[in-house]
């Protein structure tokens, strides 16, 4: 994959002594600081020889940070992830319900995230399952995939949870029963958004001691839940999912300038249908901003439930399969390409040495020295 051409972690580097001012806790500052030595003499690395013979070129490469916040740490986690998803797919329609909290929620989302995402996602799930265990409905046992982002194009806070739902449930007697229309339409959206924002703020009551005048507030407006009708096909789903799952708060990719202390990034604006258009904002406003969506500590920010849930889905989805036939996805070999020696394009690279933060020692880097030299430098 070619390396965008400007970086997050460009701008955390040269705000490097500046972070902690712009951001509202150690944890925060410490996954910044990660981010901004992925890939990095700073995080040590390894040397790979190509195991062509006439080749042996010797590639020099620093680690990434792994973290799941990290822009340029997403790609490989994200097609296992989306693999495994793949080989459970149900040959049913599917919809993607979005479930958004109101802006009034923002201050309460940076001061308590753990227990207010907590109630988001548990919310979220109530209302699906019980709808579909609604007779009215549907009368039959649901499931769903939930993706929480927290942010909007502009990098502010935006809290909304992605809802991947099967479009039916299992009944009593175990088979498969459609929701409406043969799974064309699932439940009324109005119903549904009047009854999340009712149990939202009903277990935020629980939670949290504000004054009345605060709950009150969070009724005067509607609070929006939106199904977008199924997919036009189950594999779509999986690339789909792909799309959502492992995204982070901006993509390198949409960066497109760094000049003057500011960042400019391409942003859709959704009113517009969509329309394209650039923002910018100060390092430090970035920086702020980025640092919003970096989740607690071992937050969790992709869940399954009911049918799908872990502790079901090896007993149900078999089943389920055997009855509705299978829906496997196209198999996309796992990509490999980054083992190949970008050289000489036929051999592979092996590791033959590996370093930590202090670098590699003296001999190898005359040997890499001697190897630069000697090509000139090109670059796959
Ligand atoms: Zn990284
Ligand atoms: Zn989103
Ligand atoms: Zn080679």
């Amino acid at each position: 994959m070619s390396r965008p051409l400007y970086q997050v972690a460009d701008v955390l580097e040269r705000n490097e002594e500046s972070l902690s001012a712009y951001t509202g806790n150690t944890w925060q500052l410490r996954t910044l600081h990660a981010l901004r030595k992925c890939r990095t003499a700073a995080l040590g690395g390894h040397i790979d020889r190509c195991d062509n013979g006439q080749c042996r070129q010797l590639q020099l490469s620093y680690n990434s940070c792994r973290n799941r916040h990290c822009p340029q740490c997403q790609g490989h986690k994200r097609e296992a992830w989306i693999r495994a998803r793949g080989s459970e797919l149900l040959n049913v329609p599917y919809f993607h319900v979005v479930f958004t909290l109101p802006d009034t929620l923002n201050q309460l989302c940076l001061h308590a995230p753990k227990t207010v995402y907590t109630i988001l996602f548990g919310t979220a799930w109530g209302v699906l399952r019980d709808f579909g265990a609604d007779p009215k409905f549907l009368g039959a046992d649901m499931g769903m995939v939930a993706i929480l982002h927290t942010w909007g194009q502009n990098l502010s806070l935006h809290p909304h949870l992605h809802c991947i739902v099967p479009g039916g449930g299992i009944t009593a007697n175990g088979k498969w029963k459609y929701a409406r229309n043969k799974g064309k339409y699932l439940f009324p959206v109005k119903a549904m958004s009047k009854v999340f924002r009712a149990r939202f703020v009903e277990s935020l009551r629980k939670e949290f001691d504000r004054p009345r005048s605060f709950y009150d507030k969070l009724f005067a407006k509607d609070w929006v839940v939106y199904a977008k009708r199924p997919f036009a096909s189950p594999q779509y789903v999986v690339e789909y999912l792909g799309r959502y799952t492992h995204k982070i708060a901006i993509s390198n990719h949409r960066i497109t300038s760094l000049a003057d202390g500011r960042v400019s990034f391409t942003a859709k604006d959704y009113r517009k249908g969509g329309a394209v258009q650039l923002l910018g904002l100060s390092d430090a406003e970035f920086i702020r901003r980025f640092g919003l969506h970096i989740l607690p500590k071992g937050f969790v920010r992709i869940r399954h439930y009911g049918i799908l849930s872990s502790s079901r889905k090896k007993m149900v989805l078999p089943l389920l399969m055997a009855e509705m036939g299978r829906c496997t996805p196209e198999e996309k070999p796992p990509p490999i390409l980054h083992r190949r020696c970008p050289r000489c394009k036929e051999g592979t690279l092996v590791t033959v040495f590996m370093f930590d933060g202090r670098g590699p020692p003296e001999h190898w880097m005359v040997k890499l020295e001697n190897q630069n030299r000697n090509t000139p430098n090109k670059t796959a």
